[in-house]
């Protein structure tokens, strides 16, 4: 008998899911806390996690180097706001000792707000590329989106990792009738400064004590509406995630798409994600989770963790089931972004 490749590889190594796509990325949230209060994200008065719930820094380490023994080659610290957590630079530290080890990229999704205080030690692990939230470059719509963020610390902590080394990728949550008149501005502040921008379809994911609907921007209309000023040459750069990325011949930087609306991402995916208290879910917008937590803390060798992270990954669904429907605004999953960290 035959085996397919992939699959014989599968056995060995790698981890295939049902569908074959090769899982090789784990997005790790570390804290569904944050100092902000993103008005997509989450409500002003979001509950979030009692701490005894939430794995401790070597649980984190020692699940994902499981996953880095699976085969999985990046991994992305993000959250709620990773640097809010205490001693989080020592998990990249340990995690940056498994860089050309099995592990190819260690990189971090965040808020920007302490970055001044990180950016070094970031570079000094091996992270070597940070993608930064920021959906306005205007003071006050930043205080209006964040609730009350001060945009001045971002900015100072964007400017901290590019003289640190770090190469940032500016990420914002398109959003109708409050930021889209701001794209074209974003993207030549962003050429100016040598960032990527990454623009991202606001996604129907917990309640965030209002109808997100209103919010949603369709990308297929402002990529449309940027191509009257910017020239967007196709481009084969791809980073491992899920944006479709241009060439802006003007500025030299690039821009990218992440359209789980308007354009299904799912059958390229290659990434599980791990929430802070160790359940994982195999797709962002589904519910079926497996609790590495409770496997953890059971005692078990590294072989039995294995097999459990495995077994999760036979159930990885095709796709998710997103919808923004005007009659029934209820989000299409219950968690909040900040749970599983986009
Ligand atoms: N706090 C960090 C930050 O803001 O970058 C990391 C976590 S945050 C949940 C990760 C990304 O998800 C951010 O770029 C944020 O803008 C995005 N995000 C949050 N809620 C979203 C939603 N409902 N739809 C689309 N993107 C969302
Ligand atoms: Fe916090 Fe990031 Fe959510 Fe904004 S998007 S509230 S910064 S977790």
């Amino acid at each position: 008998m035959t085996v397919e490749p992939a699959l014989a590889r599968a056995d060995t190594m790698g981890m295939i899911d049902p569908f074959g796509r090769a899982i090789t990325y784990l997005r790790v949230s570390v804290t569904d806390r944050c100092d902000l209060r993103c008005v997509y994200c989450m409500s002003e008065d979001m509950t979030f996690l009692p701490k005894a719930d939430v794995l401790s820094l070597e649980e984190l380490e020692r699940l994902c180097v499981a996953f880095i023994r699976l085969g999985t080659n990046k991994i992305r610290i993000t959250g709620g706001e990773p640097l809010v957590r205490r001693d989080v630079q020592t998990l990249f530290q340990r995690l940056g000792q498994r860089l050309g080890q099995g592990l190819d990229e260690l990189t971090l999704t965040t808020n920007g707000t302490q970055l001044t205080k990180h950016a070094e030690a970031l570079y000094a692990a091996g992270v070597r590329r940070v993608n930064v939230s920021l959906d306005t470059l205007d003071p006050a719509r930043f205080a209006a989106i964040t609730r009350w963020g001060k945009i001045e610390k971002v900015l100072d902590g964007i400017a901290a990792a590019k003289a640190a080394g770090l190469h940032v990728k500016v990420n914002a949550v398109a959003l109708k009738g409050v930021n889209e008149d701001e794209i074209d501005d974003m993207l030549a502040w962003c050429g100016e400064q040598g960032h990527d921008l990454c623009l991202i379809e606001t996604m129907p994911m917990g309640d965030i004590g209002g109808d997100r609907t209103d919010q949603y921007l369709p990308l297929s209309l402002v990529r449309g509406r940027l191509r009257q000023r910017w020239t967007l040459q196709d481009t084969s750069y791809q980073t491992g995630g899920p944006a479709r990325y241009f060439d802006v011949q003007e500025t030299g930087t690039r821009i990218g798409f992440i359209t789980p609306m308007t354009h299904n991402f799912c059958e390229s995916c290659n990434r599980v994600r791990l929430t802070c208290t160790g359940t994982l879910y195999m797709c962002l917008g589904q519910d079926d989770a497996a609790d590495l937590r409770r496997v953890l803390r059971d005692g078990v060798s590294d072989a039995e963790l294995d097999a459990a992270i495995r077994l999760a990954i036979t159930r990885k669904p095709k796709g998710h089931d997103f919808v923004i429907d005007r009659r029934n605004p209820a989000p299409s999953v219950a968690r909040h972004m900040s749970l599983t960290g986009g």
